[in-house]
């Protein structure tokens, strides 16, 4: 069964009218068409028993057709009021829906009013984002031959990103060389701004890629991924530029045996709250523990947003498909930030990264 096809059981089971389906992501995980409409509407209509349709800007209607959408596709033009085209074209389906379903966070009150113009008397209370989450979960074959493509993009990323790393270059032309590189290839998305972060600055887990730059003796954190058909690649290595202090080498030891204790234990019937406490406990019992202030991992595939969250408190049994982070990060502030990451998906005995650059600490 088709991902679409398993929405519209979905809409059929839940005694719904018509599905309104907005997130660009979403419209992308089910019909394998993207694009960002900003401020412009695009929207996926799912009916329990007729075929769906895409609405969308006129200028994205060719884009939609040659993405290989064989369904119906609607454009407006933008002087036109885009929910009375839609209203006109799910009245020919249905003749006065009154249970939608939608994903109420990306309903914001205007298009809520858009809609509420044109069918006054519906309900659009009915959330179908955890019906979607659900199905994002477990990802298809396909899906994860994807997801090891992406990761062999980032591996080369962080190739030619190590190749420029040394004393006196800055944050930011490390950034620049490696993601020319991958450009030069072909990739031309990244998952998310390329960080990379020399010595004490590591220590800022969400601070950004500056014009610091980098020093001899201290460790250049490296966080990135690639886009590939859609899917994305998340890693972080850490390097030594010169020689590491005791200090340095104690917390990228830790959280290196964090990371592989986490993913050697990752594996079906494992819960995710159990998975982020073995890296937890090694970074607790060397003393650290202060200074591991996240998650171990969070869900990816589209995006680097989805299930499973692992963490504390989760007690999701991770299941084969499931695709997430191990990521057990050491940041003390002002002195160093270490970081190391690879996602993985479970398999039926176990877990397969989809990055392979080596963890050993590398020295520049
Ligand atoms: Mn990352
Ligand atoms: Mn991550």
């Amino acid at each position: 069964m088709t991902k679409l096809a398993q929405l519209q059981a979905a809409v059929a089971k839940q005694g719904l009218d018509v599905a309104y389906l907005s997130d660009p992501m979403t419209i992308n995980y089910l019909t394998g068409f993207y694009s960002d409409p900003v401020e412009r509407t695009l929207a996926l209509l799912v009916f329990p028993d007729q075929d769906p349709f895409l609405f969308a800007p006129a200028l994205e209607v060719e884009a939609i057709k040659e993405s290989g959408w064989t369904k119906p596709v609607y454009g407006y033009l933008d002087h036109e009021n885009p929910y009375a085209l839609i209203a006109a074209q799910v009245k020919q389906r249905v003749a006065n829906p009154q249970k939608w379903g939608a994903e109420l966070g990306y309903l914001t009150v205007a298009r809520l009013r858009g809609l509420t113009d044109q069918f006054p008397t519906a309900h659009f209370d009915v959330d179908l984002t955890p019906v979607i989450e659900q199905m994002r979960l477990i990802k298809s074959a396909d899906e994860i031959a994807k997801l090891d493509e992406a990761g062999k993009w980032a591996d080369f990323a962080f190739e030619v990103g190590f190749q420029a790393v040394k004393a006196g270059v800055s944050e930011q032309a490390v950034v620049a060389e490696l993601e020319y590189a991958l450009k030069k290839k072909g990739i031309m998305a990244m998952s998310f701004d390329t960080l990379v972060q020399a010595g004490a600055h590591a220590a800022e887990p969400h601070g950004a890629t500056s014009e610091r730059k980098i020093k001899e003796n201290e460790m250049v954190l490296f966080d990135l991924g690639t886009v590939y058909q859609g899917y994305i690649s998340d890693a972080s290595r850490t390097v030594a530029v010169g020689k590491l202090n005791a200090k340095q080498q104690e917390i990228y030891d830790v959280c290196l045996e964090a990371q592989l204790k986490a993913q050697a234990a990752a594996k079906p019937g494992i819960t995710a709250a159990e998975l982020d406490k073995v890296a937890r406990d090694v970074i607790d019992q060397a003393g650290y523990g202060e200074y591991f202030i996240h998650r171990l991992g969070h869900g990816m595939g589209m995006s680097e947003h989805e299930f499973p969250s692992i963490m504390e408190g989760n007690d999701l049994v991770l299941e084969p498909g499931m695709c997430f982070s191990i990521e057990p990060g050491i940041y003390i502030p002002g002195v160093a930030g270490v970081r190391i990451e690879d996602c993985v998906h479970i398999t039926e005995d176990g877990c397969q990264p989809f990055t392979h650059t080596s963890k050993e600490l590398r020295t520049l």
